[in-house]
């Protein structure tokens, strides 16, 4: 009778006459419980598959994860709130399954499911293998570092191949999660390379391109030397088997992705994770479609696919289930692997409830954890706007962070055209839009928002709201994009540019971002959508820290400073209200004051100008004991001399700072 219950409330949830297509999944039970898919324990396997629009169910075992004929098929049995049983009395470590739905008729594809936690090679079956073996030594007491607020981190972005692959890394195992395990690696010129060169370099989270099972790199033929960012989700709760050492090993690629993150761990370097809920690599063969067709996208009047991804779908995160999955996800990754952050892309593909639901969950579990994503789409989507989790609407979202593309775009000139220069290269009229990512996009009394350029108002609530970068894996990198604007400049004046450029990012209110290797000063040939471009294009050259070693120590001293001052780091509007005061912007020249001790820093009073223009510019700072910390393209955050103030030259495309105690 339950059961007969239980079939008629599905039937009923997907055959409902609506006038949106989307309106017949509202009403679909939804499970949330965190037995789904697979638990085993003193009792046996059991699978519960949550496929609430399935005719019948059945769960197929294999003995190993690819080529191999089931050894058995089991049908499953409906159950509550739309989910599929079956149970057998041994636990079958060791053994492979998928699932397959049978659906209007016909039965699908077998699918690992959306919840595989352990996968053989290319994530097509999923293992049952014993979690108690994928822990290394220490595991239990591994933990990130303490973080009292987003914007006292300084996040490095990196991709694993990028990072370790060339020969120079002196690193042994190159593209792997275990490279960063690897410390006292170096470049043939002896400078260090890999976890000891971000020790070195001071930043305190790396942020890894996505690291879930993806699709596009054949786990069956690594030494072809696949490349891909990562951006064409498959198994979302299993590791990537291309960066371990054998993708046919279920147990390995999760043993040694927690060996990288307790390595980072060890060496005080948080984890952030790049996770892509909004769209996967399929349409109708993806996991989500053979569990549960249509539920978990957003659809087209029509019925077919919207696309607010550009990649050929968008999920539906206002469903309970899809909203359930994303917020499970990433518990299971915080829980399981100790991640320390997520940076989600496309977020505003998602709605602005879940995003709050997810930075609830995930602060329950450590309150240090970091959230942030890109507040865009790709494409227009049937979500309202006022509904989606956009840049625009981040004060609705308290513990989420978003991209200033303010900062990124008025800096180092438009994203989308390779050849436009910004304000650090010499274009003049954007000094407003620099300026809203100085306040990281605040309510401040000098801001004039009327003359912003890609922001119209004070979005923010708070600075701990904004990243700010120049430069990332999307679109053109900081090198090759000045290369790009300036093609009569010498690399050398390009370098002062990035470190003008760079100086703006750091000291910003807000939480700052780099992408790896742009303190070498490494490129991509030019190459601004790098992500299937071969080892060639993506791949860091290490000798690059030798030959560019002044960038490099530009970059290290520029965090040093943002660590040890909280001025550049307060944590309300009212603080960059009351304490950050700009002096008259000019074309070409920025110039402000962080006041009053600012955020209890030790310095009264520092003083920075920012001179975007070709020529020296004069200044008058008021008379006084000044330490010199940057002039001319050069940094100590100690200081580099000292000032008594009054008439100074700032030196052109370069940060004149300056402070007092
Ligand atoms: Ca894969």
């Amino acid at each position: 009778m339950k059961v007969q219950t239980i079939i008629t409330s599905f039937a009923v949830c997907f055959t409902a006459m609506a006038q949106n297509f989307d309106d017949k999944y509202l009403s679909c039970p939804s499970y949330s419980g965190e037995d789904l898919e697979l638990s085993v324990d003193t009792q046996g396997t059991h699978w519960r598959l949550w496929s609430p629009e399935a005719q019948a169910a059945r769960v197929i075992i294999y003995p190993s994860g690819l080529h191999t004929a089931a050894i058995d098929t089991i049908a499953m049995t409906p159950a509550a709130q739309g989910t599929w049983c079956a149970s057998v009395p041994e636990q079958l470590y060791g053994r492979y399954y998928t699932f397959s739905i049978k659906h209007q008729g016909r039965w699908l594809k077998e699918t690992p499911g959306v919840w595989a936690k352990a996968v053989g090679a290319n994530g097509e079956r999923a293992a049952i293998i014993d979690f108690l073996t994928t822990n290394p030594k220490g595991w239990a007491a591994d933990k990130g570092p303490a973080l009292k607020h987003i914007n006292d981190a300084v996040i490095y972005e990196m991709h694993h191949r990028d990072f370790s692959v060339h020969p120079s890394s002196g690193i042994a195992n190159k593209g792997k999660f275990l490279a960063l395990t690897e410390s006292s690696t170096t470049n043939p010129d002896g400078d260090h390379t890999g976890i000891d060169h971000l020790k070195e370099l001071g930043v305190t989270h790396v942020h890894i391109l996505p690291s879930y099972d993806y699709n596009s790199v054949d786990e069956t033929n690594l030494p072809s030397n696949q490349y891909n960012w990562g951006y064409d989700p498959f198994n979302y709760n299993v590791p990537e088997g291309s960066y371990s050492t054998n993708p046919s090993d279920p147990a390995t690629r999760i043993l040694e992705m927690k060996e990288m993150i307790k390595s980072l761990h060890d060496n005080g370097i948080g984890v952030i994770m790049d996770v892509v809920y909004n769209h996967t690599a399929d349409n109708d063969d993806s996991n989500f479609s053979l569990t549960a067709p249509g539920y978990y996208y957003r659809h087209n009047p029509d019925g077919s696919y919207s696309d607010a991804s550009g990649c050929g779908n968008e999920t539906a995160s206002e469903r309970s289930q899809m909203r359930n999955f994303i917020i499970n996800s990433v518990k299971y990754w915080a829980k399981e692997y100790h991640i320390d952050g997520f940076r989600f892309d496309l977020m505003a593909i998602h709605d602005i409830e879940t995003m709050n639901q997810v930075a609830a969950a995930l602060k329950k579990i450590n309150p240090d954890i970091i959230i942030y994503g890109e507040g865009w789409t790709a494409g227009d989507s049937p979500l309202p706007e006022a509904e989606r989790a956009l840049k625009e609407n981040v004060a609705k979202m308290p513990d989420v962070a978003v991209f200033s593309d303010d900062l990124r775009d008025a800096v180092k000139g438009h994203y989308s055209d390779a050849a436009d220069r910004g304000f650090a290269s010499g274009k003049t009229g954007l000094e407003e839009t620099v300026k809203i990512g100085i306040v990281a996009a605040t309510d401040h009394p000098q801001v004039d928002y009327s003359k912003g350029n890609n922001s119209l108002f004070p979005y923010a609530a708070a600075p701990t709201q904004i990243i700010n970068y120049v430069s990332c894996h999307d679109d053109l990198m900081l090198t090759d994009k000045l290369r790009k604007s300036m093609p009569d400049a010498t690399d050398a004046e390009r370098q002062r540019v990035a470190r003008l450029a760079q100086t703006i990012v750091l000291t910003s209110q807000g939480t700052p971002f780099i992408f790896a290797g742009e303190e070498i000063f490494r490129d991509k040939k030019g190459v601004h959508n790098s992500y299937k471009s071969p080892d060639s294009i993506n791949a860091i050259d290490w000798t690059l820290k030798h030959t560019n070693a002044e960038q490099n120590d530009y970059y290290r001293q520029l965090i040093k400073l943002r660590k040890e001052h909280p001025a550049f780091r307060m944590t309300t509007s009212e603080q960059v209200a009351r304490h950050l005061k700009f002096d008259k912007t000019e074309p070409g020249l920025i110039s402000y004051s962080l006041i009053d001790n600012a955020n209890g820093d030790s310095w009264k009073e520092i003083k920075l100008i920012f001179n975007g223009s070709g020529e020296p510019r004069e200044i008058k700072i008021p008379k006084g004991n000044w330490i010199i910390i940057a002039e001319d393209g050069r940094i100590n955050a100690d200081g580099l001399g000292f000032s008594k103030g009054g008439k100074l030259s700032a030196a052109p495309r370069a940060a004149l700072i300056l402070a007092r105690e």
